[in-house]
């Protein structure tokens, strides 16, 4: 953050000074909400929780170093107390943004948001120093806190945005306004919440109605292979660009393929130029994901080879994202535990097929949440896909949805020993211990309520 005094944050937030001896004192460590991350010259930031109330850590921290506390109530220590805590810390925030004149993305969807998101960080910071959102910090806390993380330096500043319902990324975007704001998907993640896919694109487009318009440099990244997605340029006045496989978009992928190492290949094109990509990351859904940052990475100035070979060094900055590791025996553990849907689960299973070549390939699958009507369909696809692409074990873990993958998988032919249906994840780690051999190849994947990391961690702890 910039060095801003105390008397300066009290006027940004409008907020009152107490028990402050010198308001020129100047916040120069990190704005933090947790009181274990209070360095010296922090700015504490006092939050009402459940169960603990950061007001009661007030003393603690300014012991540590805190140059004050942002609080809702007078704590004894110096303090800004404010009416709305989480009001004030967007407007801090807005505050910094504008003054250090980062250019601040915005990315929702229904899913890539974290790997999309890593992608364009590890593209922009190329080109000049970049911030992004930790993990999948993408809440009305985690915003601010990470933009009041940008310093003088920073240019770049990259924010997932959640959605929860209507309204709540119009919030998001309050507290940290976009200039270019990325929508990726419109997929089925909680259409239990939303109550329908057009619900959904309702509340992700306020993204994109948020933006500043083309005149004020407003640009809006919309994927042109996604109809829901692909509509929301009439709700913006920002300029619209489009990425996508489809053949009207600005930035595209051409002669998309696999390796055989599972990795997916494309020849990326831009309005200024073509270069070829072969990403480290497996799953060619990260294709959309790997075009999306493109797309962002070009109107923020990048060349189309600058571009294509970040794309093709990046990592996974995230955990649980199709990790692949290698065992000593030569079994190789594929962990994509974060969460599953039907898109991701399809580009799992390719990638695994990829993989797998002349080896014994094993899916380990749990189900995919908050399909609604179409779960069974769904499970049953998956099963169905697996055998199709000569998945040498479908291993199918939980209840009644495992039993729809399994059952998938039969229909599709496989009613061997190629598919078993096991409760939970101690009897597939089980399973797995006595029957894998060296070389083979594991996936593990489902809904992130499923917790399958266990098995992988299992697979890779004890062997
Ligand atoms: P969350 O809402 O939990 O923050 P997210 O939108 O940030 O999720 P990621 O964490 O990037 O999404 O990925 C979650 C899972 O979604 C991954 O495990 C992957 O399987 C899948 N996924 C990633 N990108 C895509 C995509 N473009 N289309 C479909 N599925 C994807
Ligand atoms: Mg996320």
């Amino acid at each position: 953050m910039i060095a801003l005094s105390l008397a300066e944050i009290a006027e940004v937030v409008g907020g009152q000074t107490h028990d402050i001896p010198d308001p020129s004192v100047r916040v120069t460590g990190p704005v933090v909400r947790d009181s274990r991350e209070v360095e010296p010259g922090s700015l504490f930031v006092a939050f009402v929780g459940e169960r603990v109330d950061g007001h009661d850590y007030a003393a603690a921290v300014v012991e540590a170093g805190a140059a004050a506390v942002l609080a809702s109530r007078p704590v004894g220590v110096p303090a800004i107390v404010v009416a709305d805590v989480q009001a004030a810390l967007g407007a801090l925030a807005r505050h910094v943004v504008r003054a250090l004149g980062t250019t601040l993305v915005a990315l929702t969807g229904s899913a890539g948001k974290t790997s999309t998101k890593d992608l364009i960080a590890q593209v922009l910071r190329r080109k000049a120093p970049t911030v992004f959102t930790p993990g999948s910090l993408n809440n009305e806390i985690g915003l601010p806190l990470t933009a009041l993380s940008a310093t003088e330096e920073t240019r770049f500043l990259v924010l997932e945005m959640g959605a929860r319902g209507i309204g709540h990324i119009r919030y998001l975007t309050g507290l940290t306004p976009p200039k270019v704001g990325l929508v990726l998907n419109v997929g089925t993640a909680h259409i239990g919440e939303f109550g329908g896919r057009e619900q959904i694109a309702q509340a992700k487009g306020e993204l994109v109605e948020a933006l500043p318009p083309a005149s004020e440099g407003g640009i809006a990244i919309l994927n042109a292979d996604d109809p829901l997605v692909r509509a929301m340029a009439s709700r913006t006045k920002a300029k619209v660009v489009l990425f996508g496989e489809s053949g009207e978009a600005d930035v595209r992928a051409e002669n998309v393929r696999l390796t055989d190492a599972g990795r997916p290949a494309f020849r990326l094109h831009t309005p200024s130029g073509a270069s070829d990509v072969t990403m480290r990351l497996y799953g060619e859904h990260h294709v959309s994901n790997a075009l999306a940052a493109a797309a962002v990475a070009h109107e923020l100035g990048m060349s189309a080879e600058e571009i294509a070979t970040a794309l093709s060094e990046a990592g996974s900055l995230s955990r649980w994202r199709m990790e692949v590791t290698e065992r000593p025996d030569g079994v190789t553990v594929v962990n994509d535990a974060y969460n599953a849907n039907p898109e991701s689960m399809r580009a799992a299973l390719r990638a695994l097929a990829a993989m797998g070549q002349g080896r014994r390939t094993w899916a380990v699958l749990g189900k995919m949440a908050e399909l609604g009507d179409e779960s069974l369909a769904e499970h049953d696809a998956v099963g169905r896909l697996a055998v199709r692409l000569n998945v040498g074990k479908l291993v199918a873990v939980g209840g009644r949805e495992a039993s729809w993958l399994q059952l998938g998988a039969y229909n599709e032919g496989s009613w061997g020993e190629e598919s078993v249906h096991v409760s939970d994840a101690q009897a597939a780690i089980d399973l797995l211990r006595s029957q894998l051999r060296p070389g083979d190849v594991v996936l593990v994947k489902a809904s992130r309520s499923v917790g399958l990391e266990s098995v992988a961690q299992a697979l890779l702890d004890g062997g």
